[in-house]
């Protein structure tokens, strides 16, 4: 059974803008929760330390190296993605990967190559050890 699904609709950006426009140049920019000093990328629209009530006060930014490690990896005929830890957040993400005849466990950010925000990365390095 196959199913063709369209939607056509627009997404404010709300307090996001300057996360989604540093994606677009292949910036990092993750959020810091000045409470408890918690870095996420992607950032979170309220910590952890606020949630369930309590002090809302906004996010402040901090730029990332862009540098990551690969966790796990899927690839398929709708593209590669991975779950990754970027270097100083204390979240992880899942990404899509552009060079997908890359192997390796160190990636970097890179610009989308649409000109839409996205979490994209290259692989560069350290080939991933598999057992067989
Ligand atoms: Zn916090």
């Amino acid at each position: 059974m196959k199913h063709r699904l369209t939607l056509d609709y627009a997404l404010g950006r709300g307090v996001l803008a300057p996360y989604l426009d540093a994606l677009i140049e292949g910036v990092a920019l993750a959020g810091h929760c000045p409470h408890c000093g918690r870095t996420s990328f992607p950032p979170e629209r309220r910590c952890r330390c606020t949630q369930g009530g309590g002090d809302d006060t906004a996010p402040g930014w901090v730029r990332l190296t862009g540098q990551a490690h690969i966790l796990f990896r899927t690839d398929g005929l709708a593209g590669s993605f991975a779950l990754a830890q970027f270097d100083g957040a204390d979240n992880q993400t899942v990404c899509r990967i552009a060079n997908p005849p890359g192997n390796g466990s160190e990636a970097r950010l890179v610009a989308s190559d649409d000109g839409k925000p996205g979490i994209v990365v290259e692989i560069t390095g350290e080939t991933i050890e598999t057992t067989e």
